[in-house]
């Protein structure tokens, strides 16, 4: 399939005759343009079928392409090249080197899931951008993002206590991400919460802080979700060949080390 989008051509690929005339007519400028055709030879057959293999990705092989979700898309709206039709795409027709080249937007998405309900074929375009900002991470093409750092202290503590206290959440999230642990935005949140919420649940919430609250019994519900989660990040390190990799890259060390 070709690239519709003027705007998805890499300016590379795009050459433009300032003055040029044919056959007597003045053909400088736009009327001349000629798009390199683009030449691949690094193909990734596996792309979609590791992205399927992480959460959320599971329906990309129903896009058709229409591009409902890039129209509707917030971010778009604000930088063309964010574009989950064309990622999709990308991802689809295997070609890795591509998609790599955006590496740096695809974590941007907001989750508005404004391209979720503009699908009309329940490809769940916002959960594939999340699988693919995964797919990412977890092949080394780019840091955690501050999202997924967030997910992972949320996930810790509702394992380890079978509850979640936001501040202590938000203290480690914040310096996890390097961030000043005093915000503008959450001195606001608290002041606020000091006007407004009755006096119980303030002092339950200020002893959470100094007692982590725990469920009763969590015990066994910890164990099945530790199990659950143990396999399916040995489902998505199977699915994504990164022992192999890692195999590689040591054997790569190794041969370089001895030369
Ligand atoms: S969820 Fe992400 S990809 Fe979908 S419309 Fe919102 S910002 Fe765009
Ligand atoms: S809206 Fe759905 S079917 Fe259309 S391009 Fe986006 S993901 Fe594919």
């Amino acid at each position: 399939m070709p690239i519709h989008e003027k705007s998805l051509i890499r300016p590379e690929n795009l050459h433009v005759q300032e003055n040029i005339e044919v056959e007597g007519i003045d053909v400088s400028g736009h009327w001349s343009t000629f798009i390199e055709s683009r030449v691949i030879t690094d193909y990734n057959e596996a792309l979609e079928e590791e992205i399927a293999a992480l959460p959320g990705g599971e329906f990309i092989h129903r896009c058709w392409q229409c591009g409902s979700c890039t129209n509707s898309c917030t971010v778009h709206a604000l930088n063309a090249d964010f574009n989950p039709r064309y990622w999709i795409y990308l991802i689809r027709t295997g070609m890795e080197a591509e998609l790599l080249r955006d590496k740096d937007i695809i974590w941007q998405c907001v989750s508005c899931n404004k391209c979720t309900y503009a699908c009309p074929r329940d490809v769940v375009p916002e959960a594939v951008m999340k699988a693919t900002a995964h797919w990412l991470e977890l092949k080394g093409h780019t840091p955690k993002s501050s999202s997924t750092i967030f997910d992972d202290i949320f996930s810790e503590q509702v394992i380890a206590t079978g509850k979640i206290e936001d501040g202590r959440t938000i203290q480690r999230f914040l310096k996890q991400t390097g961030q000043a642990l005093r915000q503008p935005w959450l001195e606001e949140m608290v002041k606020k919460m000091l006007r407004n919420l009755p006096i119980g649940l303030l002092t339950r919430m200020g002893l959470a802080r100094v007692i982590t609250p725990k469920t009763r019994g969590w015990s066994g519900a910890r164990d099945a979700i530790s199990e659950y989660v143990a396999e399916q990040e040995e489902h998505h390190r199977a699915a994504l060949g990164l022992d192999e990799l890692v195999k590689m890259a040591e054997t790569e060390l190794n041969a370089g080390a001895t030369e």
